[in-house]
């Protein structure tokens, strides 16, 4: 029988928790050289949260100097497959086993519902962690074609020391998609978490030293993205950094990059996917896909659907409908509370960049149809309720800036060529979904979006066989699927000629 989970159930697992708010280096828990910390407020209810090392770059230093070490030592990468498999799904194993503790973590450091944190982030972390443990027994090296007198081995090797910077939206989630390929593929990490989500990198690593992963392996150092990831990108000793954040810090990682070593950069970066939805379209399954797309996490994922491109003639049919699935369905409330769809957003001064936004729009002339209001200020904690704007054009701010808060803006179209050259008109190439019964215009319309993922009739649909990053300016390189451990990995070539 599956477990009850109740209120009172997590007010007693939060009350039983000390979080752990050190770096994890060469094995060991520590704190910052400079023994400095911070504190943020817990988006669930602006309470003082955990007390966090507060890195900088001799933090980093000490850190890329483990996984150099490990990774020279061979301690790791020269280990039998077979071995190195067993730690990666004794790791998964762990990750379950922790599933209860690692969810509250993440549902402390951003405020999304706990249930989600358990049924959704733990369970993709350790899914994420499994299958790329899976694979490390199943690859195959190459042998190049050349003449009859001499052989060419061409190898994949690993990377050296890989830095990894993520963002707070799904610290473990994301932690998992880099941290699964870059160890598999033999390599030592150095994680640099948000600051605003340090909690789980920190029990995700000392678990997988539980697991059996040599110390120096996974290291992670917590603190600010100046402080503490800006050193890490520039570090000499760093031979990749895979970062997932922002287009703005994406574009100076790479100058970073250019800066010191020319090091590898992998960038997972921001969105504003189109969801287009033609006049056959079956409204209800796309009011569904809309607000659970564009309102999941509070808004907070990269690839929400934040812009709805709807035929005119049904425009406000669906929309009527959008508005009844998220008020039914899409129940905004307090984290702790196993009924939450969906909790608070990340903190105080994001709220207000959310709310200001909002307000520049409807100076703009886009029309509030329900929602995108701050709401629950009696629990404290950072609260807004979905919401959507019509009477929009592409080119108002609320149509062409990132968001990352639950707030859509529909546009209306006449012909497929406009919905095309709406849904392509803007600088990132995420995601994006077209609803159609017509199956030669689903197919002509997917091909035509100029995104990384394209659904048809759905939205958000994924499993780890399927890679998942972006065109344009919303980065390169590919997380998930088997294609994941190629950019943690070098060609290289061996050629042996005979007599
Ligand atoms: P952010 O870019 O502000 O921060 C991301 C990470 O970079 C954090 O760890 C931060 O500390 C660090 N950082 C900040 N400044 C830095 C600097 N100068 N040098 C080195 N590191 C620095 O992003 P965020 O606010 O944490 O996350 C939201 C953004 O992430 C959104 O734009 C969202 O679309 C994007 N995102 C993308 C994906 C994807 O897969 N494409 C997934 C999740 C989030």
């Amino acid at each position: 029988m599956s477990k009850v989970y109740t209120r009172d159930y997590w007010e007693t697992v939060l009350s039983a928790l000390t979080p752990e708010g050190r770096h994890f280096i060469n094995g060991k828990l520590r704190a910052a050289v400079t023994g400095e910390t911070f504190t943020r407020a817990r988006p669930m209810d602006g309470k003082p949260g955990a007390t966090v090392a507060r890195g900088g770059a001799v933090d980093i230093d000490a850190a890329v100097k483990s996984a150099r070490t490990a990774f020279e030592s061979g301690v790791w990468r020269r280990k039998e497959p077979l071995e190195k498999k067993k730690i990666m799904l004794n790791w998964a194993d762990l990750i379950r086993a922790h599933g209860e503790e690692l969810a509250m973590l993440e549902t402390l450091d951003v405020g999304k519902p706990i249930m989600a944190s358990l049924n959704v982030d733990v369970r993709l972390c350790a899914d994420g962690i499994q299958f790329y443990g899976e694979m490390i027994d199943k690859l195959y090296d190459e042998i190049a074609p050349t003449g009859p007198y001499a052989r060419a081995l061409v190898r994949k090797v690993p990377l050296g020391v890989i830095g990894v910077i993520t963002p707070w939206n799904y610290p473990m989630i994301i932690d998992a998609w880099k941290l699964g390929p870059a160890i598999a593929a033999g390599n030592s990490v150095v994680l640099k978490p948000a600051e605003q989500s340090s909690l789980t990198a920190i029990r995700l690593a000392s678990l997988a030293v539980e697991a059996g992963l040599p110390a120096g392996v996974f290291n992670v150092v917590t603190g600010y993205g100046e402080e503490t990831g800006k050193p890490l990108a520039l570090h000499m000793d760093v031979d990749m950094i895979a970062f997932t954040g922002s287009t703005e810090v994406g574009k100076l990682i790479m100058g970073y990059a250019a800066q010191s070593n020319v090091k590898r950069v992998a960038l997972e970066l921001g969105g504003k996917s189109p969801l287009v939805v033609f006049e056959d379209a079956d409204l209800d399954a796309a009011a569904s896909a809309v607000a659970w797309g564009c309102f999941y996490n509070s808004g907070e994922t990269c690839h929400a659907s934040t812009r709805l491109i709807v035929h005119r003639s049904v425009q406000d049919a669906l929309i009527a409908k959008i508005e009844a699935v998220t008020k039914s369905d899409i129940a905004l409330r307090h984290p702790l509370d196993p009924t939450a769809q969906i909790g608070a957003l990340i903190e105080e001064a994001h709220l207000e960049k959310v709310l200001s936004l909002v307000a520049v729009g409807e100076k703009e002339g886009a029309r509030r149809a329900f929602g995108a209001e701050r709401v629950m200020t009696e629990t404290g904690g950072f609260y807004v309720s979905p919401g959507l704007f019509v009477d929009m054009t592409n080119d108002m701010s609320l149509a062409r800036q990132e968001i990352f808060g639950p707030v859509l803006a529909a546009i209306a179209f006449e012909t497929e060529e406009e919905a095309l050259r709406i849904a392509n008109d803007t600088i990132y190439g995420l995601a994006g979904a077209v609803f159609t019964k017509d199956i030669d215009r689903a197919h002509r319309f997917s091909e035509a979006i100029h995104a990384g993922t394209v659904w048809i009739n759905t939205y958000d649909m994924s499993n780890f066989a399927t890679p998942f990053g972006g065109f344009k300016q919303s980065g390169f390189g590919r997380d998930r699927s088997v294609h994941a451990i190629d950019k943690y990995c070098d060609y290289k070539t061996i050629w042996q000629q005979f007599g």
